[in-house]
């Protein structure tokens, strides 16, 4: 087998590898996506669970305060009824329940101004977080449900590509001389999907470094094989593969 022909199938295997390489790297971003989404899951359910915790404390306090107001408003009553029934002997029995009834209504207006002042704005600020936080929830959802069925989708469609290329591979490989192999993987190992660089007009195009003019001719000749001595990658001339 001629240099040239050893070189093309070099060529040719490094193209397979490239395409795996780009099939791999297309599979492995998913995943990091995926990842990187349940992560943003994870805070944003915590954020939601401490909303959750302070907006049942308010409820808490509000019951608490809307139970003390029920008591207050049965005792008023209760007096209420005492007075009218005219079973009240005393004066000193009237102004007792008269000033329980002032007292109950003084109470309760106070409970309602606090809980104004001191609760209901922090419910409803908790009440809109915990809205857009929901929001922000469910489009990270949809995203990630998203991101799952196009994995799966394309494990299923890669799996054959794979499969395909590397059957090819397989062939390639079995055409090519063992110590180019041996000289190929080791490269491949270094540049995946990169070990075959084409040497155009006077430079490597795996590493842009030029080559002196004596030295590209050669290459072109193909009596040999060449490696370039910037990245150490096999160089084939351009030449060589378009004729
Ligand atoms: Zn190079």
């Amino acid at each position: 087998m001629s240099v040239k022909e050893r070189l093309l199938l070099l060529y040719k295997l490094n193209k397979v590898d490239k395409e795996l390489n780009e099939l791999y790297s297309l599979r492995g971003d998913i995943p990091k996506k995926i990842e990187e989404l349940n992560e943003k899951k994870g805070e944003l359910e915590e954020r939601i669970n401490d909303i959750q915790t302070g907006l049942d404390q308010i409820e808490g306090v509000e019951k608490e305060i809307q139970n003390d107001n029920d008591a207050l408003l049965e005792r008023i009553e209760k007096n209420d009824e005492l007075l009218r029934s005219g079973s009240v002997k005393t004066n000193k029995e009237y102004d007792a329940l008269a000033k329980e009834i002032e007292d109950a209504k003084t109470k309760i207006s106070y409970n309602e101004k606090m809980l104004k002042e001191e609760y209901l704005g922090k419910k409803e600020q908790l009440t809109a977080e915990m809205e857009s936080l929901n929001k922000e929830l469910a489009d990270i959802l949809s995203e990630l449900e998203l991101n799952q069925k196009e994995l799966v989708e394309l494990s299923k469609q890669t799996e054959e590509e794979e499969k395909e290329l590397k059957n090819q591979r397989e062939e390639i490989i079995s055409k090519i001389e063992p110590e180019d192999i041996e000289h190929y993987e080791r490269k491949n190992k270094v540049f995946y999907g990169e070990a075959v660089a084409v040497v155009r007009k006077g430079s490597c195009l795996g590493c842009y470094s030029s080559i002196p003019p004596q030295k590209s001719i050669e290459i072109r000749m193909a009596e040999r094989v060449f490696t370039c001595e910037s990245c150490g990658r096999i160089l084939i001339a351009e030449e060589l593969i378009t004729a």
